[in-house]
């Protein structure tokens, strides 16, 4: 017999991880297995409407069915989704949502090159803190010339890295079919390779990576402390830029800031143009929504617009979560939204201007994670200068982000006396106060500790 909730939380616990938080709660939420009967071979999931009933059916269904299989041996045939409303719901008497609008909202489709169409240069709303960005991808997109080689972007999360990354792949294939692009991310890579490595198709690997005219990969930090896989990824390197192929890396951060990164890998990555994004302003930000709006064939007032761009001001994907889950509301209930309405959806759903509580722990994970060291280590004794830095924006963070008294910073940052701690503050301090990489640095780190 198999445990009904047991299983449900086995599957809302893989889903979890694989969807956006706020696509989880808004799908996921008050559903359960209410029957698993003929045997264990059916199960029937209850859903609070009939919208959830057939976004389930359409979005998820496979991804549930399988992980069920998986989890009780594949017993499981069948999954169905029944409404259960709450009674009040009945009542109100709601229209059919069109299915299709709806979909709109979500992440969109991904053709077989794993290229998503929607990511193109018109669909990118330039601000001040991306202007270059645009260019050099624009430029990298047309041009064969190479001016730019290798075109290093980088900045935070969620402001439009793989937008760009995608929107010059898209280009180059629209210009020119027979172009041999190849769009991947860093973790990709490394699963190939390792995949390569474990059933001796080495050479296959090989030759697919160093017969591209473009090569375009994403998140190059997380290759940081994977050895082999950089030393793999600095050949294909090498021999793409020796026949003079483009190459597009996109990462969170400067290449030298991830002291995990072998020298000479850091120097190749700066060869040719690096380029940032910094978060979009106000002005660019009411511009990104609007533009969304009209993709989504929805109108929603200034105002509406404007209140969410003056709360959500660092992430853009964020920006574009909250406004799918105002027009799915919207949608849902068909009701006009008015500001007063918008408020209080956006609390319920937890997307309000968040004052979050980090644990100085927390703090110490976040930062070693960030530059690619060991967390332990990083506490320790050693004074390499590639420890002893990110132990000290550690003690300058817990002070700042958490409000932590240095005493206890000391005692947290390997039992250290609270002259160090407070040693360490003014020293980050001041270099905060210049315009450089440790300021840069700081805010990525503060982006990753609030975007949890
Ligand atoms: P990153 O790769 O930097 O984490 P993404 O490229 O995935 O960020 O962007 C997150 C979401 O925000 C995407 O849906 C993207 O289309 C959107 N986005 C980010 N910046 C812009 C922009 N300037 N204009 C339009 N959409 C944007
Ligand atoms: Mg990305």
């Amino acid at each position: 017999m198999i445990n009904k909730k047991e299983l449900w939380n086995i599957v809302l616990s893989e889903l979890e991880v694989s969807l956006s938080p706020a696509n989880f709660k808004t799908w996921f939420a008050n559903t359960s297995i209410s029957e698993i009967k003929d045997n264990d071979s059916i199960v029937v999931i209850s859903v609070p409407t009939n919208f959830s009933k057939n976004w389930l059916e359409e979005k998820y269904h496979k991804f549930i069915l399988d992980a069920m299989q998986k989890e009780a041996d594949n017993k499981i045939k069948k999954v169905i989704y029944s409404v259960n409303p709450p009674l009040a719901d009945n009542k109100q008497g709601l229209r059919a949502v069109s299915m299709d609008k709806i979909l709109k909202t979500a992440e969109p489709k991904i053709d077989q090159n794993k290229l998503n169409k929607k990511y193109n240069f018109d669909s990118f709303v330039v601000g001040s803190g991306s202007e270059l960005a645009y260019a050099a991808c624009l430029a990298v997109a047309k041009d064969n010339g190479k001016k730019y080689n290798p075109l290093f972007i980088y900045g935070g999360v969620g402001l439009g890295k793989t937008h760009l990354a995608q929107a010059i792949a898209n280009k180059r294939l629209e210009e020119n079919p027979n172009a041999s692009v190849v769009y991947t991310n860093a973790e990709k890579f490394t699963n190939e390779f390792i995949h390569a490595i474990t059933n001796k198709t080495i050479d296959g690997f090989k030759e697919k990576y160093r017969k591209i005219n473009l090569f375009l990969i994403d998140d190059v930090e997380f290759m940081a402390g994977k050895e082999r896989t950089q030393e793999e990824f600095f050949h294909t390197f090498n021999s793409l830029y020796e026949d003079d192929q483009q190459i597009v890396i996109t990462s969170d951060r400067l290449p030298k800031a991830i002291p995990a990164f072998k020298d000479r890998l850091t120097s190749r990555l700066e060869w040719g143009l690096i380029v940032d994004i910094s978060p979009p302003d106000f002005e660019t930000r009411v511009a990104i929504l609007r533009k969304k709006c009209k993709e989504k064939e929805i109108n929603l007032n200034d105002n509406i617009l404007r209140y969410l761009a003056s709360n959500i001001q660092d992430n853009v994907r964020e920006l574009e979560g909250a406004l799918n889950k105002l027009i799915v509301y919207f949608e849902f209930h068909h009701m006009e939204l008015d500001l007063e309405r918008v408020k209080n959806i956006l609390s319920t759903l937890k997307v309000e201007p968040k004052k979050v509580f980090v644990k100085p722990r927390e703090i110490i994970k976040i930062v070693a994670d960030f530059y690619g060291i060991d967390a332990e280590e990083m506490i320790g004794p050693s004074r390499k200068k590639e420890i002893a830095f990110p132990r000290q924006v550690v003690m300058y963070l817990m002070r700042k982000e958490s409000g932590a008294s240095f005493p206890l910073i000391g005692k947290e940052v390997g039992k250290r006396d609270h002259t160090t701690a407070m040693y360490a503050f003014e020293k980050i301090k001041k270099e905060v106060k210049k315009e450089g990489s440790t300021r840069k640095e700081i805010e990525l780190i503060k982006q990753r500790i609030y975007n949890k």
